[in-house]
């Protein structure tokens, strides 16, 4: 069984058993409703503890009265039997005083002390008065007078603080080998969280991501754009924007296949990323052959430059494209908007301003930068 199976906090031990059948059964099944409890409590079923509670605390009651009936005919008014029972009723009224003194704290704290208790309490009275009394009983009935079986008795147990630590060692053996596979369990969980993270991190780079060129989205785009256009607006300085669009790209496509339309649009896309280093500029592939930049904190004329310069550096990767009308290689128009935004702005006005420019552009014989500002 797994550890998450089942806890057992207290594993049953052989020096526990008293040799009297009924007795040894019922503490063996004290120790599993204990057990029981403290799987309950990890789970931190608050309805399911106190049922478990409740279960133990009367098992306990009614192993206690089969306990005392038999030693009774042996024990008489015995002063052993006296104490022993003392030891019994003083039980439960503990128990109900330590869930009290606990007072308001969380119930999973309470029977975690409690259990602590149940533990202490049982190891040591199985080993210090039960098994001292079956002696007694055994001894009785072999024919010994109560005295002697007595006194018999006291002399075998007389070691048994060794049995004592005896059981205690072996329930560490069998706790430390349970904690171990606990640990496993642990670091394998956590290696399992890790790789959750760094998947969920993957996906959410990949819902930003355009495919092809690599380059952000146009969802993302709306995310950032909305951003940088606050914080321009409130510390007034420039946002610029500036679209992309290639020419003749049809031409292209028709001429030289889909394939050779992509791996132009992946170049591109290089070039805009290689072009645009800055912390405050973002490049996203806005959908088919169209892309645009934003620029923010950047003066006009720095921003002009950068348009022409992307629009050189397009041209100068030599993609062929021979049906175009404006040259024998792939060429962008470029519309840039710059300008330092005021409350009336917002990312469709820019778009939209973006869009007419690059018309202009268009218009103008392709190839081009204009700019509004
Ligand atoms: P213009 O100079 O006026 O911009 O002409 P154009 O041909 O570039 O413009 P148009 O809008 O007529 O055509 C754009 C072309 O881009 C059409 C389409 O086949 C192509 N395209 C869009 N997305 C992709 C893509 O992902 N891969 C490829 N290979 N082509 C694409
Ligand atoms: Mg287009
Ligand atoms: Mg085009």
């Amino acid at each position: 069984m797994s550890p998450q199976d089942s806890f057992e906090i207290f594993p049953w031990n052989e020096n526990l058993e008293t040799g009297i059948e009924i007795i040894d059964e019922q503490h063996k099944k004290l120790i599993e409703l204990l057990n029981q409890l403290t799987d309950t409590l990890v789970k931190g079923d608050a309805v399911e503890l106190t049922r478990v509670f409740d279960d133990l605390a009367a098992y306990a009651k009614y192993h206690f009265e089969t306990e005392e009936a038999i030693w009774a005919p042996c024990f008489g008014d015995d002063p052993w039997l006296v104490s022993h029972q003392d030891t019994h009723s003083s039980f439960l009224p503990k128990v109900i005083e330590l869930k009290e003194e606990q007072g308001d704290k969380p119930l999973v704290e309470i029977v975690e002390h409690v259990v602590k208790f149940l533990i202490r309490w049982l190891t040591f009275h199985i080993i210090k008065n039960d098994k001292r009394m079956a002696i007694v009983m055994r001894k009785v009935e072999a024919g010994f007078s109560l005295e002697d079986a007595k006194e018999i008795s006291d002399e075998e147990m007389s070691g048994s603080a060794r049995v004592l630590i005896d059981t205690v060692l072996n329930m560490y053996d069998a706790l430390s080998s349970r904690t171990i596979a606990l640990m496993r369990e642990r670091i394998k969980r956590e290696k399992a969280e890790e790789q959750l993270r760094e998947s969920n991190l993957k996906l959410a780079d990949l819902a930003k991501t355009d495919q092809l060129t690599e380059l952000f989205n146009r969802r993302h785009l709306d995310d950032i754009f909305e951003r940088e256009l606050r914080r321009a607006t409130r510390e007034k300085r420039f946002l610029s924007f500036i679209m992309f669009d290639l020419d003749y790209f049809k031409k292209l496509n028709d001429r030289y296949g889909h394939f050779h339309g992509d791996l132009a649009l992946k170049r591109v896309g290089q070039e805009l990323k290689e072009n645009c280093r800055r912390p405050g500029d973002y490049v996203f592939r806005l959908g088919g052959e169209e892309f645009g930049v934003l620029i923010a904190d950047q003066l006009s004329q720095n921003v002009r430059e950068f348009a022409e310069r992307i629009r050189t550096a397009i041209e100068g990767l030599s993609i062929p494209n021979l049906d175009s009308e404006v040259a024998d290689h792939l060429t962008v128009s470029v519309g840039a908007v710059i300008k330092v935004p005021t409350s009336k702005d917002t990312v469709d006005t820019y778009m939209k301003d973006a869009d007419t420019t690059l018309y202009r552009a268009k218009k103008l014989g392709r190839n081009r930068v204009a700019v509004l500002d």
